[in-house]
């Protein structure tokens, strides 16, 4: 019954909306943990805050739209959506994870889920027939991100899952650094897509919260279970929050990526800079694929100063730009993967798999590009050893 037809509607209008009982055009916070029962057995439908509640069940259903799954499930934090879905597996089940996946994922999957069992291989899923070869028959799952954390590595979401159906292993994809405005998961095949709502659908770097949606409803009603018996559910004051920047996501998005590709080849051509990576610059890793599957390159850049110029004067002088972890606010980030996102993983990994020393991460705000460029350009004068 959608008066709508394009997800920049559906981002204000979707899911549950307003308030039926007042007419209030938005959902109200409904800040309490437990709601009256009329007699034994006789409920409103609602019964206890970790169950459900209808700020977070709207929100819910708002991400389950906008991904075009079944349902949707909201987390106190991405690692905490991450951690639910990991939980569908079991002990000698192996998860086949993408190189450069989230070091916090890595992380989980490292130091608790191995310690009951639940194993992971790191692998390429960028070679699709590298990819089939190693599906033993203990490997249940593909946990991948496209474009991956911080290389912008792209992936070919509709062959690794179609390669996945066949050999029946669910594909799960961390949609974060897209968002369901750029990219849908779900419609090129894969079963399970999960967020750190912290990053662009938050979008205002002011909450912590993650998403899950699938697509299968006996997956959807496992999920459920795991939301309510493990309790990492997200509070209702934060799932307003979330609501309410996903409203302006489509509008954001817009501005992000424009700037992100000025600022993409303002790097290209400037002399301060060794490499960039982008995956909508023509010549990137993937640039085709990511062409096919999503609307654009996103707004996440990561780019190598040349030898001569010191990467410590770079991050004390950015002035506009800040310092700091995490992404997809409306304010530009820089960070440090390998002292900082990607610390967790241990040197001689992040050395194999490309993230040096001297990688910069940044996530473009929608700030005024010309301001961005400006900021970039006196850092990397600043920075420049031996001037
Ligand atoms: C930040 C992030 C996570 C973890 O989410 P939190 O909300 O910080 O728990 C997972 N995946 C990706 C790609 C991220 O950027």
């Amino acid at each position: 019954m959608t008066d709508y037809k394009d997800i920049s509607s559906a981002v204000v209008h979707g899911g549950i909306y307003g308030d039926k009982t007042t007419g209030a055009v938005n959902v109200p916070i409904y800040q309490t943990s437990t709601y009256e029962q009329k007699g034994l057995g006789e409920n409103t439908g609602w019964e206890y805050s970790r169950t459900g509640n209808p700020t977070r069940a709207a929100l819910e259903a708002l991400i389950a739209e906008l991904e075009n799954g079944t349902a949707g499930f909201a987390f106190a934090s991405g690692l905490a959506a991450i951690t639910a879905v990991l939980m569908l597996f079991k002990s000698g089940d192996r998860i086949l994870i993408s190189s450069n996946v989230y070091g916090g994922t890595f992380r989980v999957l490292d130091k608790v889920f191995k310690q009951f069992g639940l194993s992971y291989s790191i692998e390429d899923t960028t070679d699709i027939e590298t990819f089939e070869s190693k599906i033993t028959p203990d490997v249940k799952a593909v946990l991948i991100e496209s474009p991956a954390n911080p290389l912008l590595t792209v992936t070919d979401l509709a062959g690794i899952s179609g390669i996945s159906k066949k050999k029946g292993i669910l594909t799960i994809v961390d949609n974060t650094f897209m968002t369901p405005y750029l990219q849908r998961p779900l419609e090129l095949g894969a079963d399970i897509v999960v967020h750190s709502a912290t990053k662009y659908l938050g979008g205002h770097s002011d909450l912590v919260a993650g998403l899950a949606v699938v697509k299968d409803e006996k997956i959807a009603e496992r999920l459920a279970f795991l939301q309510n018996a493990t309790g990492g559910v997200l509070g209702p004051f934060d799932s307003f929050l979330l609501i309410r920047g996903i409203k302006t996501l489509a509008i954001r998005m817009d501005r992000h990526v424009a700037n992100a590709e000025k600022i993409a080849l303002f790097l290209q051509q400037n002399e301060a800079v060794k490499t960039v990576y982008y995956p909508a610059l023509p010549d990137a890793q993937g640039y085709a694929v990511n062409k096919k599957q999503a609307k654009n390159g996103g707004a996440m850049i990561s780019f190598e100063l040349k030898d001569n110029y010191d990467i410590k004067t770079f991050f004390k002088s950015v002035r506009l730009i800040a310092l700091a972890e995490s992404l997809g606010g409306v304010e530009s980030l820089v960070c440090h993967p390998a002292t900082m996102t990607h610390a967790s993983i241990p040197r001689d990994i992040r050395q194999k798999i490309g993230i040096t020393d001297g990688l910069i991460r940044l996530s473009v705000g929608i700030e005024n590009a010309d301001d961005l460029t400006a900021d970039l350009e006196q850092a990397f004068q600043k920075s420049r050893i031996g001037k």
